[in-house]
């Protein structure tokens, strides 16, 4: 690491041309279009392929103590399939781990590599591991096990079982960062995506999107929430909006 890093200007990437394949990989339904919805549809809009994964069950995500449990997983799962329609993902996987209580495990870094040879992405996004003070431990522990997924599914020598060519993506690119070097822009359309892509989780409407769900002003308001944190994200990098990211190259 030179001294002068953190004097540089952050963006040391343009924007990456589009993917012929992209796989997020979040801990939760609502993460990936949290994270990096926009350009999710910005790609898809462009031809790449993408698959969204889910490292958990999601049925942690209520306030309500007394909803039943397989409901709250059966419509988080509902919902999620919408939003990645919205976005123009063409699958949905799951790894249905309890939510709250993913642990780093062989058998899932398997998986997650497994899924990674399988689509063969050239684009992998999830979960900054790394992120100070982040508190939730399944964001956490789905980023460690995604960065460590691809170090095993580059490699022939890991898991030669599964029946795959080895596949290493040409780049990861962690959100939530704290120093994000890369930007993609967000045009219009692709805001307008995210938004429709954040509420079709109507189960999140009380504990992520301020009852967006619940009034028009509400609603209105979480729409403005998402554009300043995406102008907040694009202005180190001259955007007007952006998802803003660190890249890592394998
Ligand atoms: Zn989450």
């Amino acid at each position: 690491m030179s001294p002068g890093l953190h004097d540089q200007a952050p963006n040391t990437s343009d924007p990456l041309p589009t993917p012929p394949s992209v796989m997020t990989i979040g801990a939760h339904p609502d993460d990936a279009e949290f994270g990096a919805g926009a350009t999710l549809f910005r790609w898809t809009d462009g031809g790449a392929e993408a698959t969204i994964v889910i490292t958990t069950d999601g049925s942690m995500g209520s306030w309500d103590p007394r909803i039943d449990h397989a409901d709250l997983v059966a419509q988080r799962r509902r919902e999620q399939v919408s939003a990645a329609a919205v976005l123009g993902a063409h699958s949905v996987a799951w790894l249905g781990q309890p939510d709250g209580e993913l642990r780093h495990a062989p058998t899932l870094r398997k998986a997650i590599a497994s899924l990674i040879r399988k689509h063969r992405p050239d684009i992998v996004l999830t979960h900054d591991p790394w992120q100070r003070y982040q508190l939730h431990p399944d964001h956490r522990t789905t980023g460690m096990l995604v960065i460590d997924a691809v170090v095993a599914a580059r490699e022939p020598r890991f898991y030669p079982d599964q029946g795959f060519e080895a596949h290493r993506p040409s780049a990861v690119l962690l959100w939530s960062a704290d120093d994000p070097d890369h930007a993609e822009p967000v045009d219009n359309q692709a805001f307008d995506a995210k938004v429709e892509a954040l509420l079709c989780h109507t189960s999140q409407s009380q504990t992520t999107m301020g009852n967006a769900a619940a009034s028009d002003a509400a609603r209105e308001r979480f729409v403005e929430q998402i554009d300043e944190h995406l102008r907040e994200q694009g202005r180190p990098f001259g955007f007007d909006r952006a998802e803003a990211f660190k890249r890592i190259t394998p």
